[in-house]
């Protein structure tokens, strides 16, 4: 199964008590300020999407920017180096799931190429973490409020594995597998994120699982010519320029 690990667009439910006349869209639906009514936009959450997007619109516009966890910010472009060449070096991508600094890498995703503090000198309102929503007002943890016309959901996405049938693959909507390795025999998932390591969700870093898998399938049908293949062929990861 490789069917990719962000299927679904997620949006808060509060989007729901917004009044019909709010144009409402997730980042999954944006291209660009054109395409958006005019007027003041608030744009709820800060992680990669959010920033950008934000960043974009108040070159145009009044924009607000709602952020529910301060992640970590790091620079695109290191000492002339791009920031993947120094993950990779570092073997920070190769860091696996139930490492140390792996399970902390999976609480707090990294902002790339992005700061706030160029975000407030481009004109960025920042908010709190947003707790309701009725109308045409938005409300934030610290008490404050907004009325807009245009809310962005960049609320992220989510696996929705709901269609696998099969029993023991699925443990409260998440793949029970070790590596991409089911208990179902001869099933096995590609794509997850942290199914191994930060990288197994990024096209660049893949390959390491995908060789892992290939190995796991070869043993699985008895089949050496994969094996054989995968020895001659060992392909070393390329780092590319990626804002995740
Ligand atoms: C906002 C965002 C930004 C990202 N930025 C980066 C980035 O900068 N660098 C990077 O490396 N990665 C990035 N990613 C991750 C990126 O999505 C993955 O690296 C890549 O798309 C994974 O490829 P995939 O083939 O595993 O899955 P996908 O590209 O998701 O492909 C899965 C395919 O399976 C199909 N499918 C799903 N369910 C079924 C079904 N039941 N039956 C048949 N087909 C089905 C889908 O239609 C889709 O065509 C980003 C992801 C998001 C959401």
């Amino acid at each position: 199964m490789a069917t990719g690990p962000f299927q679904v667009a997620f949006i808060p439910p509060a989007a729901r008590s917004l009044d019909g006349s709010v144009t409402q869209l997730h980042t999954a639906a944006y291209h660009n300020p054109q395409a958006l009514p005019e007027g003041p936009v608030l744009v709820v959450g800060g992680a990669n999407s959010g920033l950008q997007i934000a960043r974009e619109l108040a070159t145009t516009r009044e924009v607000d920017l709602s952020v529910g966890t301060k992640l970590p910010m790091v620079p695109q472009r290191l000492l002339g180096k791009d920031l993947f060449w120094w993950l990779t070096r570092l073997g920070l991508l190769a860091k696996t799931v139930d490492s140390r600094i792996g399970r902390r890498a999976q609480a707090r995703d990294l902002v790339v190429g992005t700061s706030r503090r160029k975000l407030r000198r481009a004109g960025v309102r920042f908010r709190p973490r947003l707790v309701e929503a009725s109308g045409r007002t938005l409300k934030f943890a610290d008490g404050s409020s907004i009325d807009v016309g245009v809310v962005i959901w960049a609320t992220g996405f989510r696996s929705d594995f709901s269609w696998v049938k099969l029993p023991g693959v699925l443990n409260d909507g998440h793949v029970i597998h070790w590596r991409g390795v089911t208990g179902v025999s001869g099933l096995y998932f590609l794509g997850l994120s942290w199914q191994h390591t930060r990288g197994s969700a990024l096209l660049g870093f893949v390959n390491d699982d995908a060789e892992y898998l290939a190995e796991r399938i070869a043993t699985f049908l008895g089949d050496d010519t994969v094996r054989d293949e995968l020895a001659d062929s060992k392909v070393p990861a390329q780092p590319f320029e990626s804002s995740l």
